[in-house]
């Protein structure tokens, strides 16, 4: 209402009510986990919740190196604005990067690679670039916070597909497909998942690939932590396996995330149509970002391989600290499976362990009080609750910390009963 010195006129219309929220908001729903990060913040707590990677392994001098050498060399393009497809030598990198293998797969040439700020915003253009209001998008449940969210705020209805230890259960998505289940999409992490850690094997990434040539629909496979195996055979790509795959990749877990460079690899067609949403998104991803990755990742001497192979040992001691340490300390009473790579162990209470909680949501009550954070599996959920899982991460606590964590986490169970 203006605000006026004088009084209402007796007999003046009512207010009409207030602008509203659209029901977009209300649909997408606020992601658990980052409203979990306020709490995991306080000095107090140790966090084995966020997904946040080490900031030890931030190789914070050499992007000052690279910064100032950009800004030195390039600084007009550098703070300019700039293609809304991305900086072209970093599309011909990222082109470089997943044209290696055989197979089936769509060339990935500079033409199919979009920039993006953060995968992320690669799975909210992917989702509105491919399916509109009330169209389906299938994932593996539990699924990915992040892309529950940008699926939902596109308007598709999800539905959850079964997934164990091996990822998502291509044999229940064919059930789904055969019963007259239409997605445009299939949206998997196929390396080391998020929450569940899981590596899709060979078999079933075949069966995908001829489903999504059956049913005609687009597959997206996410890979933020395929470059942090430390242990067992890298698995084939998806993409090396139909010319349906589109493949998400971020610099966020091989440098840092806060520069906020990721990407999306597809057929050229789909690429565009990723560009006119992304110039009504935000024209275009960070010209500085762009330019400093670039200078880093392509770097002719190596640096990439040197630095991931730092990432990666930090990743494997932390990883094994927090095996160890649940071995020892909790016993049986978490049944899990060791992480191979990534950032994620997916852990289920053993029968009898939590007691009358039962539940990791009401666990986790429990944990905060003790000083130790986690995701419970409900957070997760697409279609089911996962009420007896959880999800830890070893990424960003170091030895010390993951040991503690560990030991408050025993204390909460311990008052949940067995
Ligand atoms: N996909 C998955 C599976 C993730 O775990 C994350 C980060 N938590 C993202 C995408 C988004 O990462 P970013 O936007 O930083 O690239």
């Amino acid at each position: 209402m203006v605000k006026s010195a004088a009084a209402p006129l007796a007999g003046s219309p009512a207010r009409p009510p207030a602008p509203r929220i659209a029901r977009a908001v209300a649909r997408t729903g606020s992601s658990a986990i980052r409203d979990l990060l306020e709490i995991t913040e306080r000095p107090e707590i140790i966090s084995l919740a966020g997904g946040l990677p080490t900031p030890d392994a931030f190789p914070v001098a050499d992007l000052a190196r690279a910064t100032a050498e950009v800004l030195a060399d390039d600084p007009h393009a550098a703070l300019q604005y700039g293609a809304s497809e991305g900086f072209r030598p970093l599309r011909a990198w990222v082109a470089d990067r997943y044209r290696v293998g055989g197979g089936t797969g769509h060339e990935a040439g500079v033409a199919g690679v979009t920039i993006t700020h953060g995968s992320q915003q690669a799975l909210e253009l992917l989702a509105r670039a491919t399916t509109d209001p009330g169209e389906v998008i299938a994932l593996a449940d539990p699924g990915y916070v992040g892309a529950i969210q940008a699926f939902r705020s596109a308007g598709a209805e999800l539905v959850g597909i079964a997934s164990d230890r091996h990822g998502l259960c291509v044999d229940d998505l064919e059930r789904h497909l055969a019963a007259g289940l239409r997605p445009t999409l299939v949206y998997v992490v196929a390396t080391f998942d998020n929450p569940t850690g899981a590596t899709l094997p060979l078999d079933r990434r075949l069966a995908l690939a001829e489903l999504a040539d059956r049913y005609g629909f687009w597959i997206v496979d996410d890979d933020p932590y395929g470059t942090l195996r430390w242990a067992g055979p890298a698995v084939t790509p998806l993409r090396e396996l139909s010319d349906r795959v589109i493949s998400v990749g971020t610099t966020s877990k091989m440098l840092c995330p806060g520069l906020r460079v990721g990407w999306a690899v597809s057929p050229p067609e789909l690429a565009r149509a990723l560009v006119v949403l992304k110039q009504a998104a935000d024209l275009h991803t960070g010209s500085l970002s762009q330019h400093v990755v670039h200078r880093l990742v392509a770097r002719p001497d190596g640096w990439l391989d040197a630095h991931l192979e730092v990432v990666r040992a930090r990743y494997r001691a932390q990883a094994d600290v927090l095996v160890a340490e649940l071995h020892a300390q909790l016993g049986d009473r978490l049944a899990f499976r060791s992480p191979e790579g990534g950032m994620f162990l997916w852990a289920t209470l053993a029968d009898g362990a939590g007691g009358a909680v039962g539940d990791t949501s009401a666990l986790l009550e429990r944990a905060l009080a003790h000083g130790v954070a986690f995701v419970p599996g409900r957070a997760f959920g697409v279609s089911a609750d996962h009420p007896r899982s959880l999800r830890l991460s070893f990424a960003t606590t170091d030895a010390a910390g993951l040991a503690e964590g560990v030991r408050r986490l025993g204390l909460a169970l311990d008052r949940s009963g067995r």
